[in-house]
C-alpha cells in the first residue's frame, strides 16, 4: 500500500531536509533521498527516518 501523497508532499529527508521519493528496494518499499543517497525503509507504512539506520541507495 503507497503512501499518502499529502505525506509524501510533507515529509524530508533528515540529514539534507530535501525531498525524498518513494521507491522499491530489495527489501520492499523505501523513502529514497538522492542528495544523501540513503534509503529510509518504510515498515509498517511508517517511515523509518533514523539516519543510523538508513541504507545506502545503489
Ligand atoms: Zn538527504
Amino acid at each position: 500500500m503507497p503512501l499518502h501523497p499529502e505525506l509524501l508532499e510533507i515529509v524530508r529527508c533528515p540529514k539534507c531536509l530535501g525531498n525524498v521519493t518513494e521507491r522499491k528496494t530489495k527489501s520492499g518499499s523505501g523513502l529514497v533521498c538522492d542528495a544523501c543517497r540513503l534509503v529510509y525503509a518504510i515498515v509498517n507504512e511508517i517511515p523509518n527516518f533514523l539516519v543510523d539506520e538508513a541504507r545506502p541507495s545503489e
